[in-house]
C-alpha cells in the first residue's frame, strides 16, 4: 500500500509539460491541459518595455515583451545592464502559476541595432549587392551572438521584402528588386538560428541553442509592391505575380526553419494583409506548412480599420481570425485581452483558434530552450561589439561597394588611389557622420546624426589611418571651388547622400541627395579629379552630375566600419559588388524593374565595375527575375490548387 501511495504521490507531482525529456508534442499537450483561457490570451500578447513591468507580466501571463523602433532608446546601456532589464520581465513571467517563460524581441536587422556599441552591417540593399549568401550567413551567427549577449532571444529580422519601387522609404531593408538574390539571403536564417541538424525535419521551427535567436521573416507578404512605394500602400498584383516575386522567399524562409513571420502592414488588392485570412490560413499555415507562429506588427491589428482602432471589437476580430497567434502591441493590451476573452466565450472566435496560437508560441518556446533557460547570465556580455564581429562588417562593406563608373574613359581609371600623395580633399556632407553611414534603425527608429552616439568609424576617419602618414588629408564639408583650384589637391573624395529615415517618413517622389550634396559635387569635381561615394538607401538622382564625375561609388549604408570603404578605395580589395537593383536615370520611369519592358536605367541591374574591368553580374531574365523552375511550379501547383478550393 505504502508503495503504491508513493508512486501516485510521484505521479501527481510529476509534470510533463516541465521535462524536457518529453517530445515536444507532449509537453505543448500538457501545458495546454493546465492552461485557462485568460492564461492561453495572456501569451498571445506582446507589449512595449515602456509599458511592462514584472506584475504585469505577471497579472495578465503576458508572452512576449518587446523594444520596437518607436520605443525611447536606452543609448548608454550596457549588454550587463539589458540582461538585466530582460531578466526583470522574466521574473515577472516566471512567478506566474505555471511559470510560463516569456520571450522578448528586438528589431536587430543589421546588427543589434538599438544597443550602444554593437557592431552595424550594412543594411540589407548593400548585403544584396554581395551576392554573398554564405557572408550573411556569418552575419547572422554574429548577429545572434550579440543579441543574446544583452540577454534576448529573439529578432524582428529579417525583411525579406522584394522592394519593386526605390520611393519606398524602406527600400534599404530589401536585398534586392529580384526574388532569386532575396531567396539566397534568406540564408541569414540559417546564421542567426542555427542550421536544421541533419537528419531532423526541414521546415519546422528550430533554434539551436544559447548562441542563437529566434528570427522572423517580414512583411507578410507583398510590402516591397505598393503601389508608387507608398509604405503601408495597397500592393495591386495578381496571383501569379504575388506567389512568383514576392512569396519564394517565404517558401525558403519556412524550410530552413525560420520562427515566425511578420504579417505586413500593406493590403493585397485593397484587403488588409492583417485581416486576410486567405494568405495568413490558407496559404501560409496550411499550404506552405509553416508551423511556427505569425505575430503581427505593431499596432497592425488597430489599423485593420481606418482610422485606426475607430471599431477595435471588429479589428480584433478580423486579425485573430485570419491567422495572427501573436499581436504586437495591441493599442490597449486590456482592452485586446478583453475583447478576445469576451468574443471566445461567445463563441465569436473558436477555442480552436486560440488553441491554434497559443500552440504555436509554445512550440518556438519549447524549440529554444527557453523553459529550461528563461533568464540570461552574462557569459555572452564581451560579444558585444567584439573584433572580430567588427572585422566581419568590414568585410562584407568592401564586398558591398559597387563601382558605378572609374575614370572619364576607359583608359584613364581613376581608382584603386594611391595612400601616398601629396595633399587630397575629403568632402561632402556624409564623409565625417557616423550617423548618416550608418541610416535608419541604428539606436534610434529613425536612425541619429553625428559621430558620438555609439562606436565606429567614419569614412574621414577611415581615409586618414589609411593613406601614408606623409599624405595630407584636407577635410571641408562645403568647400567652394576657389579653394579646390587653388590648392593643388591630387584628387578629392566627395562623400554625400541621403539622411537617415525609417518607414513612411523615408518614402520619396523626388529621390534626391541632401543638400548641398549635388553642389559639393560640381564645385569639386569641375576643379579636381574626384571620386564620388554615395551614401544612400536606394539608387537617388545623379544622371545630372555624372559628366563632371570621374569616380562613382555606391556605399548604401555601410554602417560602424568605415575602413570597409577604404579598403577597396586604396586598393587593398578590389571591387566587387554588383547592383541589386536598377539605378534609373530619372523618378519618372519608375517603378522600373529588371525585364520591364521600358527598361532604360542609368545602371542594369547586376552592373558593377570591378577595380579595373568591366564585369556585370548575369542578370535575371523576365520579369522578377529567373524563377527557380522548381519553385514556380511548385507555386503554380499551389494556386491552381487554391483557386479551386477557394470560395
Ligand atoms: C515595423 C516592423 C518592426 C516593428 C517593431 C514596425 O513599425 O514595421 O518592421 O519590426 O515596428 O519595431
Amino acid at each position: 500500500v505504502l508503495l503504491w501511495w508513493w508512486i501516485a504521490i510521484a505521479e501527481a507531482e510529476y509534470i510533463k509539460y516541465k521535462d524536457p525529456k518529453q517530445p515536444l508534442k507532449v509537453r505543448i499537450t500538457d501545458l495546454m491541459s493546465r492552461m485557462t483561457l485568460e492564461e492561453k490570451i495572456g501569451q498571445m500578447v506582446q507589449i512595449d518595455r515602456i509599458v511592462a513591468t514584472p506584475e504585469i507580466m505577471k497579472n495578465y501571463s503576458i508572452g512576449s515583451v518587446l523594444s520596437g523602433g518607436g520605443s525611447t532608446p536606452l543609448p548608454e546601456a550596457s549588454a550587463a545592464d539589458w540582461v538585466n532589464m530582460v531578466n526583470m520581465f522574466q521574473k515577472g513571467s516566471l512567478s506566474t502559476r505555471l511559470g510560463i517563460p516569456m520571450i522578448y524581441g528586438i528589431d536587430a536587422v543589421h546588427g543589434h541595432n538599438n544597443v550602444y556599441n554593437a557592431t552595424i552591417f550594412p543594411h540589407n540593399i548593400g548585403l544584396g549587392a554581395t551576392g554573398d549568401p554564405e557572408l550573411v550567413r556569418r552575419i547572422g551567427a554574429a548577429t545572434a551572438l550579440e543579441v543574446r549577449a544583452t540577454g534576448i532571444p529573439y529578432i524582428f529580422a529579417p525583411c525579406i521584402a522584394v522592394c519593386r519601387d526605390p520611393r519606398w522609404g524602406r527600400c534599404y531593408e530589401s536585398y534586392s528588386e529580384d526574388h532569386k538574390i532575396v531567396e539566397e539571403m534568406t540564408d541569414i536564417i540559417l546564421g542567426l538560428q542555427g542550421e536544421v541538424p541533419a537528419g531532423s525535419r526541414k521546415a519546422v521551427p528550430y533554434v539551436g541553442g544559447k548562441n542563437k535567436v529566434a528570427a522572423c521573416a517580414k512583411h507578410f507578404v507583398g510590402d516591397g509592391g505598393t503601389t508608387k512605394g507608398i509604405n503601408e500602400n495597397n500592393t495591386v498584383i495578381d496571383m501569379h505575380g504575388l506567389l512568383s516575386i514576392h512569396m519564394p522567399a517565404y517558401a525558403d524562409s519556412i524550410f530552413k526553419g525560420v520562427s515566425t513571420i511578420m504579417v505586413s502592414y500593406s493590403s493585397w488588392n485593397g484587403i488588409k494583409m492583417h485581416a486576410n485570412h486567405y494568405l495568413v490560413t490558407r496559404f501560409l499555415k496550411e499550404t506552405l506548412k509553416f508551423k511556427g507562429f505569425v505575430i503581427s506588427d505593431w499596432e497592425g491589428i488597430d489599423r485593420i480599420t481606418s482610422p485606426p482602432h475607430s471599431n477595435y471589437s471588429y479589428s480584433v476580430q478580423a486579425g485573430i481570425q485570419a491567422g495572427i497567434d501573436m499581436v504586437m502591441v495591441p493599442f490597449n493590451y486590456i482592452e485586446f485581452i478583453d475583447d478576445l476573452t469576451y468574443m471566445v466565450k461567445h463563441k465569436i472566435i473558436p477555442m480552436e483558434r486560440i488553441d491554434d496560437a497559443v500552440g504555436r508560441i509554445l512550440l518556438v518556446k519549447f524549440t529554444m530552450g527557453l523553459f529550461e533557460n528563461p533568464l540570461a547570465d552574462l557569459s555572452l556580455v564581451n560579444e558585444l561589439g567584439k573584433q572580430e564581429h567588427r572585422d566581419l562588417a568590414r568585410e562584407a562593406v568592401r564586398k558591398s561597394l559597387v563601382l558605378l563608373k572609374n575614370g572619364k574613359n576607359a583608359n584613364d581609371p581613376l581608382l584603386p588611389l594611391p595612400k601616398k600623395t601629396s595633399k587630397i580633399l575629403v568632402a561632402g556632407t556624409h564623409a565625417d557622420n557616423l550617423g548618416y553611414q550608418c541610416g535608419g534603425w541604428t539606436i534610434n527608429w529613425q536612425g541619429f546624426n553625428g559621430n558620438n552616439y555609439t562606436s565606429g568609424t567614419t569614412i574621414l576617419g577611415a581615409i586618414t589611418s589609411t593613406v601614408d602618414p606623409s599624405t595630407k588629408v584636407v577635410y571641408r564639408e562645403n568647400p567652394d571651388g576657389d579653394f579646390v583650384k587653388s590648392n593643388n589637391f591630387a584628387f578629392a573624395i566627395v562623400v554625400v547622400g541621403e539622411y537617415p529615415y525609417a518607414e513612411s517618413i523615408g518614402d520619396s517622389v523626388s529621390l534626391t541627395m541632401v543638400d548641398p550634396g549635388t553642389n559639393v559635387i560640381s564645385n569639386v569635381c569641375k576643379a579636381v579629379k574626384c571620386v564620388v561615394v554615395i551614401i544612400s538607401g536606394r539608387p537617388v538622382v545623379i544622371e545630372p552630375y555624372m559628366s563632371l564625375i570621374d569616380a562613382l561609388v555606391a556605399a548604401w549604408l555601410p554602417g560602424t566600419e568605415g575602413q570597409g570603404l577604404t579598403d577597396v578605395l586604396f586598393g587593398d580589395y578590389g571591387f566587387s559588388g554588383k547592383l541589386s537593383r536598377t539605378w534609373f536615370k530619372n523618378v519618372d520611369q519608375l517603378p522600373m524593374n529588371v525585364g520591364d519592358s521600358h527598361y532604360d536605367p542609368l545602371f542594369p541591374f547586376g552592373f558593377g565595375l570591378a577595380t579595373k574591368t568591366v564585369v556585370a553580374r548575369s542578370t535575371s531574365a523576365g520579369v522578377g527575375g529567373r524563377p527557380h523552375l522548381f519553385t514556380i511550379m511548385a507555386m503554380v501547383f499551389i494556386s491552381l490548387y487554391l483557386g479551386i478550393t477557394l470560395d
